[in-house]
């Protein structure tokens, strides 16, 4: 189902043109507007999820069968070096668009870009409380 005023919505369907890198009956695979690198690309499902606790688990498993797929190519006809995939759920974790999308940022050696985290520190009972709270 799409939902009204979602332009991720819009481009996945077909109704806002996109750079369309591939395409099916449930995705859509577009460069992003604003690139981190050059080949940045957006996998989209056609239905609208907000994120990714709102996927089917056949999606799921889908879109990691693309990115994977795509991954390949992309890697071939780009000649990069390396690449991330990186999925935003919530504000909190950066996101800004709220359909469901998994980024595929191509990497080149020296390519400017910093994405990731600041590595903290814990202790081994921190992560084992952590451990039992995910577990639990
Ligand atoms: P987020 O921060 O939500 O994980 O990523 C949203 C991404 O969507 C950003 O990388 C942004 O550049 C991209 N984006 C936002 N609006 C558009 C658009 O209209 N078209 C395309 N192709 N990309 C978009
Ligand atoms: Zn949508």
């Amino acid at each position: 189902m799409k939902k009204n005023d979602c332009i991720f919505c819009k481009i996945a369907n077909g109704e806002i043109p996109s750079k369309t890198l591939y395409e099916d009956e449930e995705f859509r695979m577009i460069l992003d507007l604003n690139p981190a690198t050059k080949g940045h690309a957006l996998i989209l499902p056609k239905d609208h999820a907000d994120d990714l606790y709102g996927l089917s688990d056949g999606q799921a498993s889908k879109i990691m069968l693309l990115a994977k797929k795509m991954a390949v190519k992309m890697t071939e006809k780009l000649q990069c070096d390396g690449l991330n995939l990186i999925q935003n759920n919530g504000e909190a974790a950066g996101q800004t668009v709220r359909h469901f999308h998994l980024h595929l940022i191509p990497r080149y050696t020296d390519d400017g870009q910093q994405l990731g985290w600041k590595p903290g520190e814990t202790t081994q009972e921190e992560l084992e409380e952590v451990r039992k709270q995910i577990t639990g």
